[in-house]
């Protein structure tokens, strides 16, 4: 079997997440890709900062039309801050030795990933995929670091969790950003609307 997982705070789940999951997921056959909302360190009341369970929501809202998505709930299980190493040997438990994950990120979050201290026992357990995008250079990735990874080119989306979030506190348009039913679960529950109240 052929996994893909796509890590992230989805704070909130928007089309370019959506649309990198989709690239990969043709371009490698992959069965399935596990969107896995990774814990936050909670700031106590941060509204810039849904709950795990707003977010855990959200992104299955977003994933549900699609059948090759599907949403795990593994880092948010757990207690405090998830090793990539950790939730990847997890769910090669789950899914059998014989599985081939697919570890799909953007191009600026690889590296960040590739200062963690597990980056070479990750290696081994999984192909690295980065897309691209926008603003960030994917000639910043170095030598060493491209050997290591594929890279593949999607089509640009502009679209970010800050900018989102940013929106919603100015009450500007956020439609077209992030499927239709994620926008109306960030209205019911009042997402993201306040500013901190030092
Ligand atoms: P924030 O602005 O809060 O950091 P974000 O939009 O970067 O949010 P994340 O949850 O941090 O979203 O990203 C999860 C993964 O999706 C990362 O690997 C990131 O690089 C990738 N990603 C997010 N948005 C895009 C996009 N528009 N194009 C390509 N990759 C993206
Ligand atoms: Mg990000």
């Amino acid at each position: 079997m052929r996994i893909g997982i796509l890590g992230g705070t989805f704070n909130p789940i928007h089309y370019g997440h959506l649309l990198v999951a989709a690239e990969v997921r043709e371009k490698f056959d992959l069965e399935k890709v596990i969107f896995i909302p990774s814990a936050f360190p909670p700031h106590k009341n941060d509204p810039d900062i849904a709950p795990p369970s707003d977010r855990y929501q959200m992104t299955v809202l977003a994933t549900q039309s699609n059948p090759f998505f599907s949403v795990s709930d593994l880092e948010l299980q757990r207690s405090g801050k998830s090793y990539s190493v950790e939730t990847v040997k997890e769910l090669l438990n789950i899914y059998g030795k014989d599985t081939e994950l697919y570890f799909i990120t953007g191009a600026d979050a690889i590296l960040e990933i590739f200062t963690w201290k597990d980056r070479e026992e990750l290696l081994k357990l999984c192909q690295f995929i980065v897309a691209t995008r926008p603003g960030f250079d994917t000639e910043d990735i170095e030598g060493t670091i491209l050997k290591q990874i594929q890279l593949i080119e999607i089509p640009n989306l502009d679209i970010s969790s800050t900018d989102i979030r940013q929106r919603i506190k100015e009450r500007r348009n956020i439609k077209y950003l992030l499927p239709e039913k994620v926008e109306e679960y960030i209205y019911e529950h009042g997402l993201y609307r306040t500013e901190t109240i030092r």
